[in-house]
């Protein structure tokens, strides 16, 4: 893979695709780790007196200008972690872009106002996307790629504009691939995967690609429900995706055929509603009923957890356990990144909201192996598959 040594970039301008999709809230970035992993890209490139422009998206904007989504507030905390004045242009190729792009001086950092503002960029169509490519390579002689949180995406700021420039990876793309490349090709065993969160369907279908690598799956949050559905069990008024139940069966007994071991929660603690305040108990899994929903794992699937994690020499985990932003269904995913956090395993957290857990929870970032900073991206790697955003930083 190329990377930006490769390139020639004092005195260029060098447009950065970085991943700066940081979780907001009123307006206020609520945590800024996606921020703070760009930074030593963006310093690399300015201490050799590169022009850099950053293209970035946040959150979902579907193709229109949404101003909750403006990057502009991540932009002036990019200033404040870079140390120096970073400019900002509420335009991504039009003529106030190309003029703030014209007027800065080596070693200025400008970065454009969210690309998804423009349906473009993650249009199916590749003619869009190449009219799209075409106006943001128009503002640079070279291309880096360091969102890897976008790096299994086929979308103009990440592969269309990576065909049309000088390009290699950033830091943070070349160091996330080399964590992930060992994972996948050559863990140490056991080799456990815990999955969680919310994105149902999405990491439903990871499931069954892992399965020829890991050793064990370790199921929580809102995932597990269709597990236990397909278990037979009632899963009350809990995240369910009926359409999967039959996938999952499959998987359980492929697992099964395979020797992995798939490990679902014993015990749930269940809420009258989805609300911090909400009554709640500790119920177990063949005692959820209706009007109760699962909104965290129990204290049982904790033990059990770590007794399946307690030998395991590499870990990656991916989606929180519950609804840890309320602190009534925050203990399961506490529990899980305490015990991450002490283990000798290689550990390696991915997703953007298990991230956001444990600082939430006031664990050090360095007391895991890695924290990813791309979820999607991470779980697609490990499934085997080819990143396009990546294997197009190969092609010359
Ligand atoms: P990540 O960003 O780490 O990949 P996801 O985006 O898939 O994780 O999911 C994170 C969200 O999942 C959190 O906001 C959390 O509140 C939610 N969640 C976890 N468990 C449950 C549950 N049992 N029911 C509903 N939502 C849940
Ligand atoms: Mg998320």
């Amino acid at each position: 893979m190329h990377t930006l040594d490769d390139l020639d970039v004092t005195g260029k301008r060098v447009l950065v695709r970085a991943d700066l999709n940081v979780p907001m809230s009123d307006g206020a970035i609520t945590d800024d780790g996606r921020i703070r992993a760009s930074v030593p890209t963006l310093s690399a490139l300015t201490d050799r007196g590169a022009r850099v422009i950053v293209a970035a998206h946040l959150g979902r904007p579907k193709g229109q200008a949404v101003p909750a989504l403006s990057l502009a507030p991540v932009a002036q905390r990019l200033g404040e972690l870079l140390e120096r004045p970073v400019g900002f242009v509420a335009d991504l190729t039009g003529p106030d872009a190309q003029a703030a792009v014209a007027a800065m001086q080596d070693g200025d950092v400008l970065v454009l106002e969210n690309v998804r503002f423009d349906p473009r960029e993650t249009s199916k169509d590749p003619r869009q996307r190449g009219e799209l490519a075409d106006e943001l390579a128009g503002h640079a002689e070279a291309y880096v790629s360091d969102g890897f949180g976008v790096v299994h995406r086929e979308q103009a700021s990440v592969t269309d504009v990576a065909r049309r420039l000088p390009h290699g990876a950033g830091r943070l793309v070349a160091a996330e691939s080399e964590v992930f490349t060992k994972v996948l090709s050559d863990p140490d065993r056991p080799y456990v995967v815990i999955l969680g969160g919310a994105k149902v369907s999405d990491k439903l279908g990871v499931i069954g690609n892992l399965l020829g690598s890991v050793d064990r799956i370790l199921v929580g949050g809102g995932m597990c429900y269709t597990f236990l559905a397909a278990e037979g069990y009632d899963v009350g008024d809990s995240l369910l995706e009926s359409d999967q139940i039959d996938t999952i069966k499959g998987v359980l007994a492929d697992a099964r055929e395979r020797g992995v071991d798939v490990v679902l929660p014993v015990d749930i603690v269940v809420a009258r509603e989805f609300a911090a305040d909400a009554e709640h108990k500790t119920v177990p899994v063949a005692g959820i009923e209706s009007g109760w929903m699962g909104l965290d794992i129990g204290p049982e699937t904790v033990d059990l957890f770590r007794s399946r994690l307690a030998d395991a020499r590499t870990v990656v985990w991916n989606g929180p356990m519950g609804v840890f932003e309320m602190p009534s269904f925050a203990n399961g995913t506490r529990a899980i990144a305490d015990l991450l956090s002490e283990s000798p395993a290689f550990t390696v957290i991915g997703g953007g909201d298990s991230a956001a857990a444990i600082r939430t929870f006031g664990i050090p970032d360095d007391k895991f192996s890695h924290i990813s900073t791309g979820g999607g991206a991470s779980l697609e790697f490990l499934e085997g598959k080819t990143l396009p955003g990546l294997a197009v930083l190969e092609e010359s």
